[in-house]
């Protein structure tokens, strides 16, 4: 797992996989190790996480290093949440020459960042936005996009690789503008490229795809544009980010909650958690000078338990999924409905010997397992219904998985 992972950038991992919601109780005596040149920290370090045989200390160990820590000898960073943002803070926290520790209540990855649509996007949509409403913000998001879309690539091989996405043109203007914008986002990703995108007759793209109706949407298929984005193994990549913190160094334990905060009596600030092992249900208290809250949509509940008060900055919603049978889409192939009937979009990916639709956004309220509705698995069925030769019926979709994100 970790030979396959390059020190350089590794926050490009936590970039691409999430959001930082995070809430930075700083102090400025924190310094850390500019990693920019190298230097021989950073080669110590990627000898040992690249060395086939280093082993991740053991879950004792892990939890002795946060039990170890003291008002007078705190750890630097104490990261709240097991997610991608969480292990992606931490790795790039400890690689910096930071003393890191994370806690994570549940598994980690159990949270939002195992229920994703599992793409490493390189931003097609932003550059969109970008041409439409000349926004030089977007196309410098769509060019971060591209290269840390690359990064984690190129660093986890045996967890992501380049996905060919099938995008179906019903209509020949359609076929003109997805081939323009696409070999113009080809363009913009330069020496980030994955392949290029290319424009396939109807009858290349049945072959390609031969579950794609001829005729769909009352309309005969004029062709589809098949471009590269990325696809990750969010759980395992996840999971891949913590052990690499842990041979990095940090000190990484899951099934341990954070269920308060501790207070410097003189001035109120927070200067570590208190931790309750949810499997042994021992408590003990970690200290930190800066305690990170990568809790993903469950941040204001942690923000809560710093200020009682905290006014709710968490506006949540939620993604359904839709897994259907291995025949419904190509091994290696995935498509994209770029407009639903309500001007969304939907992805019909190949995932593990099965295919996953979706997804959907909903406002929802914040739970650990949020359920699906019936009316997102019908709006997700009845999207790709279009794009079919083969009934879906709803039967066959064996199981929907829901995911909770924020609204910021
Ligand atoms: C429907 C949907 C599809 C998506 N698709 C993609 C995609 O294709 N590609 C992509 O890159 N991104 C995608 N995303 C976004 C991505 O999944 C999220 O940005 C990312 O997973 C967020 O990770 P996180 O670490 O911030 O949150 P989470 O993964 O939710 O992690 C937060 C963790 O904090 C833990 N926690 C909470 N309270 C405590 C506490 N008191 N003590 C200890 N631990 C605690 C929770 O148990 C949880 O595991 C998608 C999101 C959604 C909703």
């Amino acid at each position: 797992m970790a030979t396959a992972i390059r020190l350089r950038r590794f926050g490009a991992i936590a970039a691409a996989s999430g959001a930082v919601y995070y809430t930075l109780l700083s102090n400025p005596s924190i310094s850390s190790n500019d990693r920019s040149g190298g230097g021989p920290f950073l080669t110590a370090i990627k000898q040992k996480i690249t060395d086939p045989f280093s082993v991740v200390p053991s879950r004792n160990v892990q939890e002795s290093a946060l039990m170890g820590s003291s008002s007078s000898n705190p750890l630097d960073i104490l990261v709240v949440g097991g997610g991608a943002t969480g292990c992606g803070v931490a790795l790039d926290a400890t690689t910096r020459g930071l003393r890191v520790g994370l806690v994570e209540r549940e598994d980690f990855s159990s949270g939002t960042s195992s229920r994703s649509t599992k793409l490493i996007h390189g931003g097609v949509r932003y550059l969109e936005k970008a041409i439409f409403n000349l926004d030089y913000g977007q196309l410098k998001l769509v060019f971060h996009a591209l290269e840390e879309r690359k990064q984690v690539i190129d660093n986890a091989p045996h967890l992501c690789h380049a996905l060919p996405c099938m995008t179906p043109c019903f209509e020949w203007f359609e076929a003109i503008y997805y081939w323009i914008g696409l070999k113009m986002y080809d363009l913009v990703a330069g020496r980030h490229l994955l392949h290029l995108s290319r424009y396939y007759s109807a009858q290349e793209s049945v072959e390609l795809f031969p579950t794609l109706a001829r005729n769909g949407k009352d309309k005969t298929l004029k062709g589809t544009v098949v471009y590269y984005d990325g696809q990750m193994n969010d759980s395992r990549l996840n999971v891949a980010l913590a052990c690499t913190a842990a041979l990095a160094g940090a000190a990484v334990l899951n099934h341990a909650e954070v269920i308060s905060f501790l207070r410097d009596e003189a001035n109120g600030r927070i200067i570590g958690a208190h931790i309750r092992n949810n499997i042994s249900g021992k408590e003990f208290d970690t200290y930190a000078k800066v305690v990170v809250n990568a809790a993903g949509p469950f941040c204001d509940s942690v923000r809560k338990l710093a200020d009682k008060d905290a006014k709710m900055m968490i506006s949540p919603s939620s993604g359904v999924h839709v897994v259907l049978p291995d025949y419904y889409s190509p091994e290696g192939m995935g498509l994209i409905v770029p407009k639903t009937k309500d001007g969304r979009v939907v992805f019909m990916l190949p995932w593990l010997g099965r295919t996953v639709a979706g997804t959907t956004d909903s406002n929802t309220k914040i739970t650990m397992l949020p359920e699906p509705h019936e009316d997102e698995i019908d709006f997700i069925l009845d999207a790709i219904s279009d794009y079919l030769n083969v009934k879906v019926l709803i039967h066959e979709s064996s199981a929907a998985i829901t995911c909770l994100s924020c609204r910021s």
